[in-house]
């Protein structure tokens, strides 16, 4: 195989697509992006133009491969916004429905068709994040002779391989038991959804077909595909029980390696990372579900500053919050918890509050959420870094004061180089996902700066706090 080959990473992402060409040992060489529209037609629904997010990945793809100029492609790895769905045309790829976006509320009620005792068995709980209930919602509005599914099967079946997605994808549906591959008979009738219209689920790493499309000079020999919240767990290089990343985009999503068994923890998510090199490996997730989100909604909605950079730049301006703390649930309360139905809370402002503080305790915000989390983990050594707020000069920072351990920061963009670097272990240029281990290390590391004992009465004031504003829910 040419050694001056190189690897595409596709990362459809919730406000993004990203393209990116790599060459073998994972050194960028080109990269691009195409924003997405997201829409909130109403209370609790969050939806995308599948056609809009079809339309960026060729262009951003396109762009990329011009860049390339003829080197060959040796293998294409695609990413996508986990839980997020969709229905289109069997026999056309039409699109049938929006996608329904993971932030969706919609089809909650499905929940109560099913047996608790059953829906222990994914290990998940009853929670509109996944897909099971999204799905059911679609089986019953998009009519007949459609396929149902995730982002990543609906650009696999219209760019050429067929509807297809992993066991990772599986295993954040609600549709899949815990420790098994593939979706559930049982749990696909308990929630009304049809198996035949889901696509086939294939390891995450290995010969998934070619893409392809008239605007492309080349075929795209596709070798992963894998959920936007493990493909940074494999581009943070965590692919050792143990080691842990947090991806501070929209969400925060932090993920722990587990090995080869999956490993249950009270109030986070058991998941599959990937299925690769013949092993299925295991993570431990908990999810913020605003994070960039909120510093979005705080400067675009509110109007306190331009941009979330700008706003961020804002909070750096004051010494702290000045007594202000929020609880960021505008999309529920995730992890730990689990709190759909939570909201937003703000505190603590008085007259002297400026826009500043309001920015500094969003910032907080977020640390002390990822802290809650690394907490329900049992603690890390060291936590990974990467993500959109990670570009904050703050927030690394901080988290690891909150945390009392360093924090590293993963190569730029650890989405798309795991999807390309899982890509490399299915096109067999990799033996193992622990190999990528030596080809991403992390580019700095933070130490925290902050005592123990000053750590725990910020921790605990911060508690004392969530738990109050939980209780007004
Ligand atoms: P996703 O993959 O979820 O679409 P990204 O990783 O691209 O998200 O991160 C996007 C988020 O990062 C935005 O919501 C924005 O609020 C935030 N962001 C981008 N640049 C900065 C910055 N310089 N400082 C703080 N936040 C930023």
């Amino acid at each position: 195989m040419s050694s001056d080959g190189l690897v595409l990473g596709i990362d459809d992402g919730t406000t993004a697509v990203k393209v990116a060409m790599f060459d073998r040992r994972l050194r960028p060489v080109a990269m691009t992006r195409r924003r997405v529209a997201v829409a909130h037609p109403s209370p609790g629904r969050v939806e995308q133009d599948p056609l809009e997010v079809l339309e960026a990945v060729v262009d951003a793809v396109a762009e990329v491969l011009e860049a390339a100029a003829g080197r060959p492609v040796v293998a294409c790895g695609l990413d996508h916004q986990g839980e997020s769905v969709l229905a289109w045309d069997a026999a056309t790829g039409a699109p049938r429905s929006p996608i329904v976006v993971w932030q969706d509320k919609r089809g909650a009620e499905a929940y109560d068709a099913v047996d608790p005792a059953l829906l222990a068995r994914t290990g998940l709980p009853p929670d509109p994040y996944f897909s099971a209930p999204k799905l059911a919602w679609l089986a019953r509005e998009a009519g007949p002779a459609v396929r149902l599914g995730t982002v990543d099967a609906f650009l696999c079946d219209r760019l050429g391989a067929g509807s297809g997605t992993d066991a990772g994808t599986a295993s954040r549906t609600a549709l899949q038991v815990l420790g098994e591959v593939g979706f559930s008979a049982e749990l696909c009738a308990a929630f009304g959804v049809p198996r035949d219209a889901l696509p086939a689920v294939a390891p995450t790493a290995g010969d998934l077909g070619v893409l392809s499309h008239p605007r492309w000079p080349v075929d795209l020999p596709l070798r992963a595909r894998v959920c936007d919240q493990q493909a940074p767990l494999a581009g943070a290089a965590c692919v050792t029980p143990g080691a842990a990343k947090a991806t501070y985009g929209t969400g925060v999503f932090v993920l722990a390696h587990a090995g080869d068994r999956p490993r249950r923890a009270p109030g986070l998510l058991p998941t599959v990372a990937w299925e690769a090199a013949g092993r299925v490996e295991y993570a431990l997730d908990g999810g913020v579900f605003a994070a960039g989100a909120l510093l979005d909604w705080m400067s675009a909605t509110l109007g306190l500053a331009p941009d979330a950079a700008a706003l961020a730049a804002l909070a750096a301006g004051v010494p702290d919050s000045g007594g202000v703390r929020l609880l960021p649930a505008l999309a529920g309360a995730g992890a730990p918890w689990w709190q759909p139905q939570a909201r937003a809370v703000l505190a603590g402002m008085t007259a002297g509050t400026t826009p500043a503080h309001l920015a500094r305790a969003a910032l907080d915000a977020v640390a002390h959420r990822v802290a809650d989390i690394v907490e329900a983990l049992g603690g890390v050594e060291v936590l990974r870094i990467d993500g959109g707020l990670t570009n904050d000069p703050l927030l690394p920072g901080l988290q690891a004061d909150l945390l009392g351990v360093p924090v590293e920061r993963a190569g730029a963009d650890a989405t798309v180089a795991g999807a390309a670097g899982l890509a490399l272990v299915g096109a067999g240029l990799l033996a193992d996902p622990r190999d990528l281990a030596a080809l991403l290390p992390a580019t700095q590391r933070i130490a925290p700066r902050l005592d123990a004992v000053a750590r725990e009465a910020r921790r605990a004031a911060w508690r004392t706090f969530a738990a109050a504003a939980l209780e007004l829910q």
